[in-house]
């Protein structure tokens, strides 16, 4: 289905329902490190998923995926970041093992293997799915190396398959929702978790980690996965428990293109506070924010509505993180 060309890109069709015919949603550069790169994100025309095309071919993909892209700070307050999000992550599952036979678990996209442990010492059976050469070697516990699709498992096996902001990422996120349904035993769940076409963050503020992030979802066209992959659907939770998705620069997006017609790219973006002091060389503090402040007003006020709006997009299930449930019939 695939063409691709020396450049290490490739052209795809629909990965949901095969169509061509495709709309042009916005172009930005990879963010984190090819600032020079640009892609384009597109919106088929026939389903509505959300997909980058051109990509970078699979073998083309390692590149964007350096060493640091694995590395956490390794900081009492980001452990105890990681063990709040395990713990609503775990929340789940903890229903699914009453203290008997140990329930089987498989994460795929584990990484370093923090959650598979972490459930582990619940008593869960784990394994997990890696499939990049720059993780951290896991010796405790069985960890498949290849793509989830060609795991050498095939029959009912797993009590639950979990994916934590795992599909946006996969070339191919259909072979990953029949695989599932093909590993999972009966009445077993699927869940995971990707981030909302549907919310401003994905669609207009350019808050996706492009390339790395390659489809774009929404609950219609995970409704249809689901179907296709023969799991049913059990629920979605929009919102920010897990993960955040902060809509950075609602405003300036909404006084360019709602007030005043205009379109918004991704040259109209402000630098972030970071980006902004880097380039001036300057130190976290008083005055670094005073100087960003003045530099731009609205990213300043903008930081401040956060709360709200996150809030309201959450009541209106358009906030930038859906976790999805699926269960094997
Ligand atoms: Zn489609």
């Amino acid at each position: 289905m695939a063409v691709s060309g020396d450049d290490g890109l490739e052209n795809v069709a629909c990965n949901l329902c095969g169509s061509r015919r495709h709309t042009f949603v916005y172009e930005m550069p990879d963010p984190r490190y090819f600032p020079d790169e640009l892609f384009r994100v597109l919106e088929c025309d026939d389903c509505g998923l959300g997909f980058v095309n051109p990509r970078p071919t699979l073998q083309e993909i390692a590149k964007y995926y350096p060493p640091e892209y694995f590395r956490s700070p390794s900081t009492q307050s980001f452990d105890r970041y990681l063990i709040r999000r395990f713990t609503r992550e775990a929340r789940y599952l903890d229903d699914m093992w009453n203290g008997d036979t140990p329930r089987t678990l498989l994460d795929v996209g584990c990484a370093n293997g923090d959650f598979p442990r972490f459930m582990a010492a619940r008593g869960w059976q784990v394994e997990g799915v890696e499939v990049s050469p720059a993780s951290e070697r896991i010796t405790d516990f069985p960890v498949h190396t290849q793509e989830f699709h060609h795991i050498p498992t095939h029959e009912p096996t797993y009590d639950a398959i979990t994916a934590w902001a795992v599909l946006e990422h996969v070339h191919d996120p259909m072979a990953y929702f029949r695989k599932a349904a093909q590993v999972l035993r009966k009445n077993g769940r699927f869940i995971f978790a990707v981030t909302n076409f549907h919310s401003a963050a994905s669609r207009f503020l350019f808050c996706e980690d492009i390339p790395r992030h390659l489809y774009f979802f929404n609950r219609e066209t995970i409704r249809r996965y689901l179907q296709s992959a023969g799991l049913v659907w059990e629920k979605e939770d929009n919102g920010r428990a897990i993960y955040k998705l902060a809509p950075r620069n609602w405003l300036s997006f909404m006084w360019k293109s709602k007030l005043l017609g205009r379109g918004f790219t991704y040259k109209d973006l402000p630098l972030t506070s970071r980006e902004f002091r880097e380039r001036h060389g300057l130190q976290p503090g008083i005055r670094a924010a005073l100087r960003y402040a003045a530099y731009s007003p609205s990213a300043s006020i903008d930081r401040m509505l956060w709360p709200v709006i996150e809030s309201a997009q959450i009541l209106r299930k358009t906030y930038g993180i859906s976790v999805y449930v699926a269960r094997k019939g």
